[in-house]
C-alpha cells in the first residue's frame, strides 16, 4: 500500500515524501484509515513501530477542515508519559505538518510556568502535554478543553504505571464526550481495558506485530556475569570496540547513571548520564549531543530514555536488568530503529534470574546467551529445563554462526527473528583496551552490592 492509497491531504502526502518514506507501517496502514473515519481506536503497538505518525497524520489531516467549536483550546491533545516523548512528537508534528500551518505547543513538566500561559493564551491546534502539568493548568483555568476533537493517549500503558490514571480520567471529563479517543498502548491488561472502557466509544482494535516482530532486527545476546566486577570487565570490553558507533547503557537507579557515566568519562570515553533528576535542558541538550555524535555512550535509567529517539544507536547494553519485562523491550527498541539494525546486550547474575525469567516470558523466546573469551562467568544461572515456552536455554553461541539476515523492518507477521533462536550472528571483538585499574566509591542503591572497580 502506499501513503497516497489512504488518501491523505497532498501537504501531508509531501511532508512524508520529504521525510523518505515510501510506504505505511503495518500500524500506520491500519490505524490511519480507521482514524480517518472518525472511529475510537485501542491500537497494541510497541515503540519503533511507525506509531507516531499513526496517530500525526489522521490528527493533521482532521485540522484541514475548520474547527466549529468555540474558543481557543486546542483541537487535538495529545498526551504522553514523559517530556522525551513528548519533544519527540513534538517534532514529528512539525516534519509531518511542515506544508500546512499548523500551531502546535508542547505542555510539559519541568518547563516555566511563565512561556507556558503565553502559548495558551493563543489559539492553538495541537497540545502534546505530559498528564501531570496539564492538570495544573486544567485547575487553574489556563486550559479550554471544549473544542477538543481528538484525545491521543500514547504510550497509555505507561501513564497508568507512572500513576497518571487519575489525571488522564480527569483530562479526559473535562473534554467533550463526542471528542474522538486514540489509544496507543505497547500492552493491554485489565486495567487498560478498564481505562479503555471509561474513555472510550465503541473502539475499534487493532494488535500490531507481537512483541517478538518488533524486534526482528535486533540481536539479542545474554552474557552472564559473576558479580558486579564481572560485569564492569564485560562493560570494559564493549566500550572499548570500535563497532559500537553509539550506544544506550541502562542502569538500575539515576545514582548508578552518574556513577558510571562518571567512571567512563575518566576513562576517556565520550559520555554522559540522561536520568530524570536532570532538568528539562539538561536532558535535551544531552539528546542533542548524542543526535550530534558529540556523546557516543549514554548511561540512562529507563524514564528518561523512554521513547528516545536518536538514530544510529548500534548498541544497546543493559548493565542492570530491568524490573518490568516491557521495558526490556523498550530499552531494546532504541536500536534497529527505522529500518537499521541493532544489537542489544544484556548482563545478568544469578541474582537477576528472575528479572531475567520475566523478560524471556514476555519475548516469548530465551536470550541466547553468549560468553567473551577471557571473561567466561565462573557460575551459571540457576539450571532450569524449560522456559516458559519449553525452550532450553540455549548454550553459549560464541564460536557459533548464522547467516540470519534480518526480515522486513515493518514485517507483523509476528516470525520469529533470528536473534532468538541462537542463531545469532557472531562478532569478532577486538581485545579489549586496558585501563588502569580505579577504584571509585560505589554510590548506587543496595548494601549488599559489592563496591564498583572498573579494570
Ligand atoms: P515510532 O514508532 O513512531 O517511534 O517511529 C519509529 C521510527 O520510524 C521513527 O524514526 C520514524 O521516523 C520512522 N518511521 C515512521 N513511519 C515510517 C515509514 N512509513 N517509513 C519509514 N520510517 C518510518
Amino acid at each position: 500500500m502506499s501513503f497516497a492509497e489512504l488518501q491523505l491531504h497532498p501537504s501531508i502526502l509531501k511532508a512524508i515524501d520529504a521525510c523518505g518514506y515510501t510506504e505505511p507501517t503495518p500500524i500506520q496502514e491500519k490505524a490511519i484509515p480507521m482514524a480517518m473515519a472518525g472511529h475510537d481506536l485501542i491500537a497494541t503497538a510497541q515503540t519503533g513501530t511507525g506509531k507516531t505518525a499513526a496517530f500525526v497524520l489522521p490528527a493533521l489531516q482532521r485540522l484541514n477542515v475548520p474547527s466549529t467549536g468555540t474558543g481557543r483550546g486546542p483541537r487535538m491533545l495529545i498526551l504522553t508519559p514523559t517530556r522525551e516523548l513528548a519533544n519527540q512528537i513534538t517534532d514529528s508534528i512539525r516534519s509531518y505538518g511542515k506544508f500546512m500551518r499548523v500551531k502546535s505547543c508542547a505542555i510539559l513538566g519541568g518547563m516555566p510556568y511563565r512561556e507556558q500561559l503565553r502559548l495558551l493564551s493563543q489559539p492553538v491546534d495541537i497540545v502534546i502535554a505530559t498528564p501531570g502539568r496539564l492538570i495544573d493548568h486544567l485547575d487553574n483555568r489556563r486550559i479550554d478543553l471544549r473544542r477538543l476533537e481528538m484525545l491521543i493517549l500514547d504510550e497509555a500503558d505507561r501513564m497508568l504505571d507512572m500513576g497518571f490514571t487519575e489525571d488522564v480520567d480527569k483530562i479526559a471529563a473535562a473534554a467533550p464526550s463526542n471528542r474522538q479517543t486514540l489509544m496507543f498502548t505497547a500492552t493491554m491488561d485489565n486495567t487498560m481495558a478498564q481505562l479503555a472502557q471509561r474513555l472510550l466509544n465503541s473502539p475499534e482494535r487493532i494488535t500490531i506485530a507481537g512483541k517478538k516482530a518488533t524486534l526482528e532486527n535486533i540481536e539479542q545476546r545474554l552474557h552472564v556475569a559473576d558479580d558486579l566486577r564481572h560485569k564492569n570487565r564485560l562493560l570494559q570490553h564493549f566500550v572499548s570496540d570500535i563497532t559500537v558507533t553509539k550506544a544506550i547503557i541502562f542502569s538500575a537507579t539515576k545514582r548508578d547513571a552518574d556513577a558510571l557515566a562518571q567512571e567512563l568519562y575518566e576513562q576517556g570515553h565520550k559520555v554522559a548520564a540522561l536520568h530524570g533528576d536532570m532538568n528539562q535542558g539538561a536532558r535535551n541538550r544531552t539528546i542533542t549531543d548524542m543526535r550530534r555524535g558529540k556523546v557516543r555512550l549514554l548511561v540512562a535509567t529507563d524514564v528518561a530514555a523512554r521513547g528516545l529517539d536518536v538514530s544510529g544507536i548500534s548498541h544497546v547494553i543493559n548493565f542492570d536488568l530491568p524490573k518490568f519485562a516491557e521495558d526490556y523491550v523498550h530499552r531494546i527498541g532504541r536500536t534497529g530503529r527505522a529500518g537499521a539494525s541493532g544489537v542489544a546486550i544484556s548482563f545478568a547474575s544469578l541474582n537477576d534470574q528472575n528479572y531475567l525469567d520475566k523478560i524471556e516470558r514476555f519475548i516469548g523466546q530465551p536470550l541466547p546467551q553468549h560468553v567473551i573469551p577471557g571473561l567466561e562467568p565462573t557460575r551459571g544461572l540457576r539450571p532450569k529445563s524449560t522456559t516458559s515456552r519449553g525452550h532450553k536455554r540455549g548454550a553459549p553461541t560464541a564460536g557459533r554462526k548464522s547467516n540470519a539476515a534480518p526480515a522486513s523492518r515493518w514485517s507483523d507477521n509476528g516470525a520469529e527473528s533470528g536473534a532468538g533462536n541462537g542463531k545469532s550472528r557472531i562478532k569478532k571483538w577486538g581485545a579489549p583496551k586496558t585501563s588502569k585499574a580505579v577504584t571509585v566509591e560505589y554510590r548506587g542503591a543496595g548494601a549488599n552490592r559489592p563496591s564498583r572497580r572498573v579494570i
